[in-house]
């Protein structure tokens, strides 16, 4: 998996790697019209040569657990025990983190459906292909930590993208060593927009780690993102010790994204993770005159709750409230 990269020459903005240090700096990411957009890096390098890890938060501003797992895996690494490097870029959408919204205040995109990006067109393609190019460039694989933000509650699990390449296989095995059993594979078409999809055909294994959300960072979310980022580097060599392994794995590999019908705020009526069957009510909408006016329920059979909107979250027609995703694998 590794390039035979060089510690010395690795840098990421104005953050240059340093052998047996954490070093901090900048990435550029676009600019407002008065100062810059950018996001902070830390690198931390060992003393010896190794493959290097790249590991990213906040795609989406509200997914605030991401660059808290970060930092506090990067604090916590013991560099002398280091092979290679882990690049910490806390906030893959500054713009979004700093109004706290899911999408792109600047222009209203999911920053996580532009990839690749391109240079001439609005500013989320422009900081996507900018995230493209320098992870690409530094990276033997690219990890983005990702929740249900304010939103909705999701599981601790683990995603790749699976198009039957070496490199899928690769970002596979990654996966697994996540900390989490609950691995989903996807060949999903409304993905084909996301950051790992893209590494991951350009020959870098790339996956997203979710963990939480609801608008709630409890320590353990955290330590799970910790967990993730250990797993992950040490399946790469980066970190001593073998990654965390589980006696099954579940394994998912497209999504049913339900959406409702009509507004108002929904009551959940399970739990993220939960497995469920065709038709089993996933919660209702209730109006504002306190009437129930809908229930949303599932579409498939064996399906598995990988996100489900939080208790009281106002929804409008159209809304996503659920991604029940086909379980293809329990062993
Ligand atoms: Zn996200």
């Amino acid at each position: 998996m590794s390039r035979q990269r060089r510690i010395e020459g690795l840098r990421v903005g104005t953050a240059r790697a340093a052998k047996g240090q954490v070093v901090r700096g900048e990435l550029r990411l676009g600019d407002f019209p008065d100062a810059p957009i950018v996001s902070p890096v830390m690198i931390a390098a060992g003393r010896r040569q190794g493959p290097v890890l790249w590991v990213q938060g906040c795609v989406h501003g509200t997914e605030v657990g991401g660059p808290l797992g970060i930092v506090r895996f990067l604090k916590g690494l013991d560099l002398s025990q280091l092979s290679g490097a882990i690049v910490g870029v806390m906030l893959a959408n500054p713009n979004a983190f700093r109004l706290y919204s899911r999408s792109t205040p600047l222009d209203g995109e999911n920053l996580n459906r532009v990839f690749p990006g391109a240079r001439n067109a609005g500013h989320s393609y422009q900081a996507a292909d900018l995230l493209m190019r320098t992870a690409h460039k530094v990276a033997d694989a690219v990890l983005d930590l990702h929740s249900g933000g304010d939103r909705s509650h999701v599981p601790y699990y683990a995603l790749y993208r699976d198009d039957g390449s070496e490199t899928s296989r690769q970002a596979a095995r990654l996966a697994r060593s996540a900390g989490s059993p609950d691995v989903w594979g996807s060949k999903d078409a409304w993905l084909s927009g996301a950051m790992f999809t893209h590494m991951t055909s350009r020959g870098v294994p790339g996956l997203i780690v979710e963990c939480g959300g609801a608008a709630q960072v409890p320590e353990e979310h955290i330590d799970s993102f910790v967990t993730a980022i250990r797993g992950v580097a040490q399946a790469m060599g980066i970190v001593p010790g073998a990654p965390p392994t589980h006696p099954r794995y579940r394994h998912m590999d497209t999504a049913e994204l339900v959406y409702t019908d009509g507004g108002g705020l929904f009551l959940p009526a399970v739990a993220a993770g939960d497995v469920v069957r065709k038709g089993q009510a996933l919660g209702q909408v209730v109006d504002l005159y306190g009437d129930v006016v809908e229930t949303v329920t599932s579409p498939i059979d064996d399906g598995w709750i990988g996100s489900i909107r939080r208790r009281y979250m106002p929804v409008y027609s159209g809304d996503i409230v659920s991604e029940v995703m086909h379980i293809v694998e329990d062993r």
